[in-house]
């Protein structure tokens, strides 16, 4: 079976894992959390990284950051995970949909403005799969009508819209280090900003909010959030190898591509000329009239022992939001679409060529016999 992923580890992984263990530096304070909150945050251009647990608990230790609750209104695309109204959902806040672009299948940022009341406090754009959002956009929108911006970058570590590296362009920056992203800790996250301020407020509210002049003694609502040196040293090797991911990762969708052109019923992804893709996975929509649908073609292709992922499920077909008519009567037709006919194929850094050729085959044998 070719996995859609397997984490790249290599030597430099490992022996920073043994220094933590030797030195007995485990737990949430350490030369490695230092070093990867620094050396990550300056890749993407910014001042600050606040590291945690998840990329859920950096989404919401910004969406906490920024002060955002009961009546506050955050924009997102309805084509994303669950981990992003969940940031919102928890601070009391309330998340509002917007449909997808059908080509890159970001937020289209031609509708936001539309959703935008005077509750509205933030827009939180998702750069999917690798492809950057169009930011000029949702940053002109925010200065038009004082909002902030949070970017979910987890699935485009170093992206570049126009040259800058996504996360790093709006006033947060959130990424989940999870084990199939471009960068890796096992579990992890960080949010990174220019704002000293915030990025205060987040290292506090990660840490249960210890008051700075007494500790156990807390004046904020506080989580524990906090990553640990061991994963931080894994994180580590992981960002001083990332143009190199990166490379790969553009190396493997152009041999996908070249691959795949001739199938008819596929879609390929594409790179606009604002951005520079990083490919975190090579994304497929099956078009109209395909042999199969994708919820057939998916087992099909198991049993052939290639194994791929679905599109997310729009956020305003998830039972949980139904159950408590969030989003009730909404329709988002591009990202419902999307969410029925897109999927992934294996794309993990240890895909070599002949890999990517038996992708291939076995797509060329269902779609194109
Ligand atoms: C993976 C992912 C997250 C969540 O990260 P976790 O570390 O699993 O909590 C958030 N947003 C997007 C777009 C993701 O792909």
């Amino acid at each position: 079976m070719i996995p859609v992923n397997e984490p790249l580890l290599g030597e430099r992984e490992k022996q920073y894992v043994i220094d933590c263990l030797d030195t007995t530096w485990i737990s949430s304070a350490g030369h490695y959390l230092d070093e990867f909150e620094k050396r990550f945050s300056q890749y993407c251009g910014v001042a600050y990284g606040v590291s945690c647990s998840s990329g859920t608990a950096a989404l919401h230790l910004a969406v906490a950051g920024l002060g955002l609750g009961p009546g506050d209104e955050v924009i997102m695309p309805a084509m994303t995970i669950v981990s992003c109204p969940l940031a919102v959902y928890y601070t009391g806040a309330t998340p509002v949909l917007v449909d997808s672009e059908p080509d890159t299948g970001n937020i289209d940022v031609t509708q936001i403005e539309a959703k935008i009341t005077e509750n509205t406090k933030a827009i939180m754009p998702v750069h999917l799969y690798g492809h950057p959002v169009d930011m000029q956009p949702i940053m002109d929108l925010a200065n038009k009508y004082n909002l902030k911006v949070i970017e979910d970058g987890a699935e485009a570590h170093g992206a570049l819209y126009n040259g800058r590296v996504v996360g790093g362009i709006g006033d947060a920056g959130c990424f989940s280090f999870y084990a199939n992203k471009i960068v890796t800790t096992g579990e992890g996250g960080m949010v990174v900003t220019n704002d000293a301020v915030m990025a205060d407020k987040m290292a506090r509210l990660r840490n249960l909010a210890h008051s700075p002049k007494r500790r156990f003694s807390h004046d904020m609502i506080g989580f524990n959030y906090r990553l640990t040196n061991v994963q931080a040293a894994i994180g580590l090797a992981q960002v001083e190898r990332i143009e190199e991911s990166i490379a790969k990762k553009r190396w493997l969708a152009g041999l996908y591509s070249s691959l795949l052109s001739d199938i008819e019923c596929l879609v390929l992804p594409i790179e606009k000329s604002y951005a520079h893709n990083v490919y975190w996975m090579y994304n497929l929509l099956l078009k109209p009239g395909s042999p199969f649908i994708k919820d057939e073609l998916m087992p099909q292709l198991k049993k052939l022992g290639v194994d791929t992922r679905s599109y997310f499920v729009p956020l305003h077909k998830q039972p949980v939001f139904e159950e408590i008519g969030l989003f009730t009567g909404e329709n988002y037709p591009v990202a419902e679409d999307l969410g029925r006919r897109g999927f992934y194929v294996p794309s993990g850094l240890n895909m070599d060529e002949a890999k990517v050729q038996e992708v291939s085959r076995c797509l060329h044998q269902l779609l194109q016999p």
